[in-house]
């Protein structure tokens, strides 16, 4: 591991435009659960019955109630780990440009990094239904649900639902970066789901370095990355830095 940390710091140090593209298991050292997978929210619940825009649609309460409630109480007191704080530093020393993130915790921003594409929206703020105010989800009231704007519509997270679209916005601008990038970190993410699986794709065909940060192989290793460094984020992460740093 040793030797690629420091092929991965030296071709950090090289590169002019690195964009990162982040899932969920750089927040798990955050104790924020996946949603797929082992462990994850959807082994409890049916995404398709809790998650999706027909059933927030059809009863808010019912959705605040039993998956709102509880991502609220898990994001709200979730704060960034050193995963998240590596990719805030390599921003800060003008490597890093740009993170593509599927995850909807708010902890890249929380941990200091200026230019956040989210395919997900984002769940540390709600917005009004009616008038589209938005509120930080840490600062809403949930003593009665669905929680109220102040013009009395009703408050939803401003994070996606299954069944509805991925912001247009964030679609283009994640393929112009990917597009444009010379190195993707790919970090906590197996990328199997669209449309972030064409993210580092993209970036391959534009001719970029794609290192790959995950503690399992995926089915980008050996076929679109360059190179795994397999372990957590918020290690590999620190070790990179030290390498850069010396
Ligand atoms: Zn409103």
């Amino acid at each position: 591991m040793d030797e690629l940390i420091k092929k991965a710091a030296a071709d950090l140090a090289a590169a002019r435009n690195v964009v990162a593209l982040t899932g969920a298991g750089i927040s798990t050292e955050s104790g924020i659960p996946p949603f797929r997978g082992k462990g994850g929210l959807w082994e409890r619940f049916d995404p398709m019955e809790i998650a999706h825009i027909d059933a927030f649609m059809r009863d808010p309460a019912r959705v605040w109630n039993l998956l709102v409630k509880e991502m609220k109480t898990i994001v709200d007191s979730a704060s960034p780990n050193d995963g998240h704080k590596g990719l805030a530093r390599l921003e800060a020393r003008g490597i890093l440009k740009t993170i593509i993130t599927q995850n909807i915790d708010g902890l890249h921003q929380a941990a200091g990094n200026t230019d956040v594409i989210e395919f997900h929206g984002n769940f540390a703020w709600q917005r009004c239904m009616d008038c589209s105010r938005k509120y930080q989800t840490s600062q809403v009231d949930i003593s009665e649900v669905p929680p109220r704007c102040s013009c009395g519509g009703i408050l939803r997270p401003d994070a996606v639902f299954f069944g509805e679209i991925i912001p247009p916005e964030a679609m283009r601008r994640s393929r112009q970066a990917a597009a444009d990038c010379d190195l993707m970190l790919v970090v906590g993410t197996s990328a199997v789901v669209q449309p972030a699986a064409l993210m580092p794709v993209f970036a391959k065909e534009a001719g970029a370095k794609i290192v790959e940060i995950n503690p399992e192989k995926t089915p980008l290793t050996g076929q679109i990355s360059d190179y795994l460094i397999r372990g957590n984020a918020g290690e590999v992460m620190n070790r990179i830095l030290q390498q850069l740093e010396k």
